[in-house]
């Protein structure tokens, strides 16, 4: 079963594979053809993930980045824009979808450290009705971003400005559980300010593919048209909703122990000479490495078979905990780490 040369896979929650018992959920599901509607189990999906996120209506689709586009262009038309953040997943990791297939022009705002946009330059950037302009219809907040809760009284503040302006909302909530679990509070309330919010099922909770976007019966029915149209209509699908299910089911409070090992794993961690670490909200820890051992920190941890994502010559590292890297894991990886700090 193994594939990976990897003993410790830190380098994402994406990475997780489906257990034994999701595999035999998956197996188990009744299936129907979704494009005609006749998936129970995709059906049993969708109104779970609404109920959960306190929407009308769900609509199961492949992957997160297809979910985000699909709001993207549920909200706004061709020659219509969005705000969002530099750092956001829907403008800056999605191959520039929204654009280039909705034909929306983005509207970037920096992110501040904590993920936020600034009031101020959310309102600056709404354009006035005149026909230089783009039409700026929406707001496109994400929820955790970069492992990091937004904050709560932030999320009511920009939702109201947005409204007040006519803007729609929508949040990339890929790892909104995360949140939920982290801060004790419903999901449902979590999502509340925003007309649209995707959950991603393949990420923490653990199942291999799918997300899911919630919001009214009508956004979803316009949704729905533009899943067909981007090729996300899928048949049989119930076998990979069961496993959704099933992770929903299983997987959503034990994320509380991912949080627990990212913090058991960052404090380890900011001991070692060399590292600085940012404390983590969740489950994401970011680590700048000093440049004079960020390349042989980096051999260390590949040799010994921690997987880690590096970027800037090595120099900033995440570090992700997941279902399939357990708290004797986060020990072991602790140990190899100082085994580096103590032969250098
Ligand atoms: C992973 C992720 C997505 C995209 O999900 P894919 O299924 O990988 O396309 C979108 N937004 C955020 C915040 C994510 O972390």
């Amino acid at each position: 079963m193994e594939t990976t040369a990897l003993k410790y896979d830190f380098r994402s929650d994406t990475v997780t594979r489906p257990s034994a018992a999701m595999r035999a959920a998956m197996a188990a599901a009744e299936v129907g053809d979704d494009v005609f509607g006749d998936d129970p189990t995709v059906k049993r999906l969708e109104a779970r993930v609404a109920e959960l996120i306190g929407k009308e209506a769900g609509l199961f689709v492949p992957s997160g980045t297809q979910s985000n586009l699909i709001a993207l262009m549920t909200h706004c038309e061709r020659g219509d824009e969005y705000i969002v953040g530099q750092q956001a997943h829907c403008y800056r990791w999605e191959a520039g979808g929204a654009a280039v297939l909705g034909s929306i022009q983005p509207q970037p705002l920096e992110n501040a450290a904590d993920g936020t946009l600034a009031l101020a330059d959310i309102e600056a950037a709404i354009k006035p009705d005149d026909p230089h302009f783009a039409r700026t219809r929406l707001l496109a907040l994400e929820n955790t971003i970069g492992g990091k809760i937004l904050p709560t009284g932030y999320v009511l503040a920009a939702t109201a400005l947005a409204k007040r302006h006519n803007l729609a909302c929508h949040l990339d909530g890929a790892r909104l559980l995360n949140a939920a679990v982290a801060l004790g509070t419903p999901a449902a309330t979590l999502a509340q300010p925003f007309d649209t919010v995707s959950v991603c099922l393949s990420k923490g909770l653990g199942a291999p593919v799918g997300s899911v976007l919630a919001g009214s019966k009508a956004a979803i029915a316009r949704a729905r048209r533009w899943r067909k149209m981007l090729g996300g209509g899928m048949r049989q699908a119930g076998v990979l909703a069961a496993a959704g299910l099933y992770a929903l089911e299983h997987n959503v409070e034990r994320l509380a122990q991912d949080h627990a090992n990212a913090r058991a794993l960052a404090q380890g961690l900011a001991k070692l000479p060399g590292l600085t670490v940012t404390e983590p909200d969740t489950n994401i820890v970011f680590v700048g490495v000093d440049a004079a051992i960020a390349p042989a920190f980096a051999a260390h941890l590949a040799q010994h078979g921690i997987g880690v994502v590096s970027t800037y010559g090595s120099t900033r590292q995440r570090w992700v905990t997941h279902l399939d890297v357990d708290a004797a894991a986060v020990q072991e990886a602790l140990s190899i780490a100082s085994q580096f700090a103590r032969q250098s």
